[in-house]
């Protein structure tokens, strides 16, 4: 997964922690970073729900370090492809995001499903919340659009 630095480079993706305001810390962001000329940036796909995020933790003020992965369902995919993916350019990690996410949705469906027999609204919630994360990001078909 690339994407063009304005130096020319090219940038790749990586995971990092990032620091607001010196008290919150969220790790495993996705960014892509361009070895050139240090530049980084966030996945525009996952920037809203970055700042709302953000906007939890700060109306919680509680501090310490969150782990993005566990509270975003793509970024909890991205992340796992990323972890074991060699870049040997088949399949691409593209086509493999395309296909966990679509292994995620049925996965959270199928939890869904279970929410729903137990009557458990809180549950039912948290997966709706987790499968709007991901699908939207399917829908709207990759980084080649959301860049
Ligand atoms: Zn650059």
């Amino acid at each position: 997964m690339r994407k063009l630095c304005h130096c020319g480079q090219e940038m790749s993706l990586d995971f990092r922690v990032l620091i607001f305001e010196s008290v919150i810390e969220i790790d495993r962001v996705p960014i892509f970073e361009c070895e050139q000329c240090n530049h980084y940036e966030v996945l525009s796909a996952i920037k809203p729900d970055l700042l709302a995020l953000l906007g939890e933790v700060k109306a919680s003020r509680e501090q310490g370090l969150v782990l993005f992965n566990e509270v975003n369902e793509l970024v909890d995919v991205m992340y796992g492809i990323y972890r074991s993916w060699n870049d040997t350019g088949s399949p691409s990690f593209e086509a493999l995001l395309d296909q966990k996410c679509k292994e995620r949705i049925n996965l959270l469906l199928d939890v869904y499903g279970c929410a729903k027999e137990m009557q458990d609204r809180d549950w039912m919630d948290d997966i709706s919340k987790r499968l709007t994360q991901i699908s939207c990001f399917v829908n709207n078909s990759q980084f080649s659009r959301a860049n």
